[in-house]
């Protein structure tokens, strides 16, 4: 057998874990932690996810959440947003392993003759690929720190590799160079009104039964932990009485850090992986003050189909959050399920009453479109600062060749195949695709600006921005559209696509739509600037 990578030895692991219940925040945890670390150089966060997809690409973002698109064109796991949002650095897609991905790699080598003459196991040849896997990456970045955040819950038996190779993690860095921490849920029964361990008791135990003893465990819960309860947890769990710490439910998750810091996460950690970098967190506290203390408020409308749910919107309710922060600004979002509006159950001016800026974020198919189309004629018509966000910008259009070009019934051909008007097409590259997974127009892609537009007093004359679609404005329209007034203020380099679309400033306030999404890349320290002139505009308007 070949002999393992090793990485680099200046890097340090922090490996979390989850149990109890799922859904506990992991992710905002690791990145949170990530961030209190991150003047001890570089951070690289990695995500281990149980299922058989290779990526969350194909998935219903219903069922999974939003699908977050790296730079590197990767569909990955909606935690990546955390991570670049804290961390403010662009992930690539290597840093989320899935089973998928394990099994494809383990496979290839087994076909290549890497294994030869053995019987191919789970143990060792699954979790050494997974420990390659991690260790590659290390190497690639050259890590500092690398954070890894395993899925799920322990028990689960589609983590149960993961859970195996990250407790052989410890053998192969020292123990010295890595910390375990373990995330656990700590209820307050309605009856009996006090904070329970048992749960973290019994969690903590499926760990150690696993051979992973935690350094530190996070319990999460709706108060801070007292003073018993952490003693508790030490005695039964057999972490120091420093080491529990309150995982605490709050309404602004960018609060998070600064918990854990409260709680003194980062002596333990600092002592068990000796670290020495003081933490600079001045510019984050300053702006979880300013989220916690706007005084003005804005309500923002999102129109969309999946409003239901919305962590398939996650991105972009971050992104107003970062841009309200910078403002100052509170800003409310109302969600408006446009298939109310289509079937004629609210009128536009009904459902946007009082509403002072607009969204119509990304989406698929033909469900509720006409009634966003519907919103976006009323928010033109009236002035309503709007932002469009890929399909937000191709109804935007269509709206605008129905309504100022005279060209009824026009529709992208995603909805409409035989229209007249087909004002959003696909793309030239599209044509004859038939797999599904990662074949999308994605990624980071470079966006030239036009002189003495807005979107040039926002970007200057180039900007970079992140896509996942499969239809573009058709250029056989573009220039019909633009005599009749609408600005494309943004192109691709390479061709002509459509990526940025304005009304000029004397027509509307703020009118614009973008085939790009913006929200992916808006990080709380380095806000869109989509996002703040929408907010900014909106701020005025209310005044
Ligand atoms: N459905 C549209 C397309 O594929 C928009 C995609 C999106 O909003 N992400 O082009």
């Amino acid at each position: 057998m070949q002999p393992l990578i090793i990485p680099p030895a200046k890097t340090k692991f922090i490996v979390i874990t989850g149990g109890v219940i799922s859904g506990l925040g992991k992710g905002v945890a690791a990145a949170a932690i990530g961030k209190l670390l991150s003047s001890n150089g570089k951070i690289i966060p990695m995500k281990l996810d149980g299922y058989l997809n290779v990526d969350p690409g194909t998935m219903n973002p219903l069922e999974h959440g939003e699908v977050f698109v790296l730079d590197d064109k990767g569909e990955v796991d909606m935690d990546f947003g955390h991570y670049e949002r804290f961390l403010g650095i662009n992930c690539k897609s290597k840093w989320n392993l899935t089973m998928g991905k394990v099994f494809d790699f383990v496979r290839q080598k087994e076909r290549r003759g890497d294994y030869l003459g053995k019987t191919v196991q789970f143990i060792p040849h699954v979790t050494n690929a997974i420990k390659e896997k991690i260790f590659e990456v290390a190497n690639e970045e050259d890590a500092d720190i690398m954070m890894i955040e395993v899925g799920g819950t322990v028990g689960d038996l589609e983590n149960e590799l993961y859970i195996e190779a990250v407790r052989q993690l410890k053998n192969a860095v020292g123990e010295k160079n890595i910390a375990y921490i373990h995330m656990t849920y700590v209820p307050i029964p309605g009856n009996v009104k006090e904070q329970k361990s048992k749960p973290t008791q019994q969690s903590v135990n499926l760990l150690r039964q696993r051979g992973i003893q935690p350094d530190i465990i996070i319990g999460r819960c709706a108060q801070l932990l007292d003073d018993s309860i952490k003693e508790r947890i030490s005695i039964f769990c057999d972490v120091p009485k420093e080491a529990v710490i309150t995982g605490l439910d709050v309404d602004n998750v960018y609060r998070i850090p600064l918990v854990f810091r409260d709680e003194g996460i980062l002596t333990i950690l600092n002592r068990k992986l000796q670290l020495l970098a003081p933490e600079k967190m001045e510019q984050w506290e300053y702006l979880v003050h300013q989220m916690d203390h706007a005084e003005k408020e804005i309500t923002l409308a999102i129109c969309g189909k999946y409003t239901k749910l919305e962590d398939s919107y996650a991105s972009v309710i971050e992104a107003i959050r970062h841009a309200s922060a910078h403002l100052g600004v509170k800003t409310k979002v109302k969600w408006i399920e446009t298939t109310e509006i289509e079937n004629g159950n609210v009128s536009p001016a009904h459902a946007l009453e009082g509403i002072d800026a607009m969204i119509v974020p990304g989406g698929f198919g033909s469900r509720g479109i006409e009634g966003k189309i519907r919103a976006i004629q009323y928010a033109r018509e009236h002035g309503i600062p709007y932002l469009g966000l890929c399909y937000g910008m191709q109804l935007a259009t269509i709206e605008y060749a129905r309504s100022m070009c005279n060209m009824p019934n026009a529709n992208t051909t995603e909805v409409n195949p035989v229209t007249p008007y087909p004002i959003i097409d696909l793309l030239p590259e599209q044509n004859g695709i038939t797999e599904k997974g990662a074949t999308m127009r994605l990624g980071g892609h470079d966006v030239l600006v036009k002189a003495g537009t807005h979107a040039e007093k926002m970007f200057g004359p180039l900007t970079r921005l992140r896509f996942r679609h499969r239809y573009e404005v058709n250029p056989t329209f573009i220039s019909e559209l633009e005599k009749k007034g609408l600005v494309f203020s943004g192109k691709a380099p390479e061709r002509e696509i459509m990526q940025i679309m304005e009304l000029p400033t004397e027509k509307h306030p703020f009118f614009m739509g973008t085939q790009a999404h913006p929200e992916l890349s808006s990080r709380l320290e380095q806000p869109s600037p989509f996002f703040v002139e929408l907010i900014r505009s909106a701020s005025h308007r209310k005044k």
